[in-house]
């Protein structure tokens, strides 16, 4: 923790940021959309709070964090401040730690099992204000990622609609890092549009240009903003 926390100058961020969304806006383009229809998540786990912070000053709301606890430490200080942050889960969520993610997730992009989604089903009848969900979808069917297997992604979907009436606003993946990425995230969006589900989130520092031409409607950008991560 306090290796995370060492302080680090920030001047980099700016300039990477300004860059992030050049690249955003010239994919954009290319693809002929619209740069409202994406959002930018600044994915600053391992990144110690005075970096996040130098991000926010400069107007950026939105976030990613991959551990509940980090984010926790991280997050409910940070939050107090700026109520209109927006903070995804981008990791997996383990049941027991349900109860704390609701308490600082805006959004839940992983929900990758159905033992999972039965439990936040309860929880989130408990809690004055349900964060939007994510269905993760394992593209590339890699026993070391969790994710639905894409030929189990529809029943899945319905029976959380259905079965739970858990509003599933969209749903993410993580491709094979040494594939080709359109094959994955083009699967993705066909699978999203069967359920007419409007957010994909898809794309990180190395492929979300590609991300972009597929239909990304999140882009999860981590090293490319904030520099390489510290390790614990
Ligand atoms: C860390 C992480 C990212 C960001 O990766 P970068 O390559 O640093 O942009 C995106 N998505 C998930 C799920 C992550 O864990």
């Amino acid at each position: 923790m306090s290796k995370m926390l060492a302080n680090k100058d920030s001047s980099d961020i700016q300039e990477n940021y300004k860059k992030v969304n050049n690249r955003i806006q010239e994919a954009v383009d290319k693809a002929s959309r619209n740069r409202s229809s994406i959002r930018l998540i600044a994915v600053s786990k391992n990144q110690a709070v005075d970096r996040i912070e130098h991000l926010i000053k400069i107007g950026h709301r939105v976030f990613g964090e991959n551990r509940v606890q980090e984010a926790k430490s991280k997050w409910l200080n940070i939050k107090k401040k700026n109520p209109d942050i927006r903070l995804h889960l981008i990791g997996p969520l383990q049941t027991n730690k349900i109860k704390d993610a609701l308490a600082i997730f805006d959004v839940i992009e992983t929900i990758d099992r159905e033992r999972l989604a039965i439990k936040l089903a309860r929880e989130i009848s408990l809690v004055p204000k349900a964060p939007d969900f994510l269905v993760q979808i394992n593209t590339g069917k890699e026993s070391s990622k969790s994710g639905i297997y894409p030929e189990e992604a529809d029943s899945f979907i319905i029976f959380c609609q259905k079965e739970l009436h858990l509003h599933i606003k969209g749903l993410m993946c993580i491709p094979p890092i040494n594939e080709e990425k359109s094959s994955h995230f083009s699967l993705l969006y066909k699978i999203a549009k069967k359920h007419s589900l409007r957010y994909l989130s898809m794309g990180m520092s190395s492929d979300f240009d590609t991300a972009i031409r597929f239909g990304a409607t999140h882009l999860r950008v981590g090293t490319a903003i904030f520099g390489a991560r510290d390790q614990f």
